[in-house]
């Protein structure tokens, strides 16, 4: 079992990556390309589309070699469905329909939400946690019942990921921005007051971005304090929501993953929370925490245990998924 493995294509906006993990869930291969735009711009979806078509041939072939495994034991071909950016889906859609029928193996259809829970979980050991999930695409907080993951609060408008990075962009950084901001962060001292929007257990991001966006360009304030107060009050707003849910939910876990589990001072903020609800803390670890292959090629491995697949003719790409419309047949409530 250990030799037999699934090929995983992520392609949902920046990333174009394809991964190997074996069935008892070895990660032999995790290769990627990222699409970065010009300075100034945020992701352009033909501009990234055509970034992962140029990448993908050395790409998959990289994480073939490395995996160094023979053809006829991959098994199962997994591809990001959706959510993501219409032209990139379909771009990483047409690799893995290639593949899987040159290959003569089921395609694995994988909501790339999905993807980074599972990764998150295969990686930190986390048994049946309450998730927080914040990258590029994704703000939510869940939890598994009832044969899905259950949404119990999430972003009313744009992600936090999209908050940090438009933010970013306008401070002066390269898309995407996180780890710059979060440097910037580090060194502001004055909280600088924003907007801070909780609806139950909802966040909302546009008000804070805007608020942000005018004092930066008003130029009164020091770049280094509004970026620390940025990430203060959008993760203070993240946090009191997750521990509603957390309290609410009495989970014995609490997870962080996605793109913006690689910030030292949400992890900080989560792992507080997690400690006064007597909850252990679980964050994924920084190489898995963005898009990449591996999170497709592991929810392939478990999908494809529980026979999920589609036919090649009905694999269309869904950019817009919801992630509590997916039923989990490998979770028991
Ligand atoms: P993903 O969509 O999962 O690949 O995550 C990408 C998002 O994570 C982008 O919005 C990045 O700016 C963000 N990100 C990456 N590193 C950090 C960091 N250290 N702090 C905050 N956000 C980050
Ligand atoms: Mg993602």
């Amino acid at each position: 079992m250990g030799l037999k493995a699934c090929l995983g294509v992520e392609s949902t906006a920046h990333t174009f990556g394809v991964s190997i993990v074996t069935l008892d869930g070895k990660i032999l291969s995790d290769e990627k390309a990222v699409y970065k735009p010009p300075m100034g711009r945020g992701i352009h979806p033909r501009e990234s589309a055509q970034h992962h078509t140029k990448t993908a041939p050395t790409i998959l072939q990289k994480a073939i070699e490395k995996a160094k495994i023979k053809p006829k034991n991959i098994v199962a071909v997994a591809f990001s469905q959706g959510p993501g950016l219409g032209p990139c889906l379909r771009t990483g859609a047409t690799v893995a329909r290639a593949l899987a029928s040159y290959l003569k193996v089921p395609l694995i259809p994988v909501h790339h939400a999905i993807g980074h829970i599972e990764l998150a979980i295969l990686t930190t050991g986390a048994k049946d946690p309450l998730v927080v999930l914040v990258s590029g695409g994704h703000t939510c907080i869940v939890a598994f019942a009832g044969g899905r993951w259950r949404v119990f609060g999430e972003t009313e408008d744009i992600t936090l990921g999209n908050l940090i990075d438009t933010y970013g962009r306008e401070a002066g950084y390269p898309t995407p921005s996180g780890s710059a901001v979060e440097a910037d962060a580090k060194k502001g001292k004055k909280f600088i007051d924003l907007p801070l929007t909780i609806k139950g257990n909802n966040v909302s991001y546009s008000g804070l971005l805007t608020a942000a966006l005018n004092k930066l360009k008003g130029g009164k304030w020091r770049r280094e304090d509004l970026s620390y107060s940025l990430q203060e009050a959008a993760f203070t707003a993240l946090a009191e929501t997750a521990e509603r849910v957390l309290a609410f939910t009495e989970k014995d876990e609490l997870l962080l993953a996605g793109g913006v589990a690689a910030n030292r001072r949400l992890q900080e903020m989560l792992k507080a929370i997690a400690e006064e609800h007597k909850a252990r803390f679980f964050v994924v670890p920084r190489e898995y925490s963005g898009d990449c292959g591996a999170q497709i090629a592991w929810t392939g491995v478990l999908a494809y245990k529980h026979k999920v697949k589609v036919s090649i003719e009905k694999s269309f790409v869904k950019p817009k998924w919801r992630l509590d419309m997916v039923p989990i047949p490998w979770r028991k409530t």
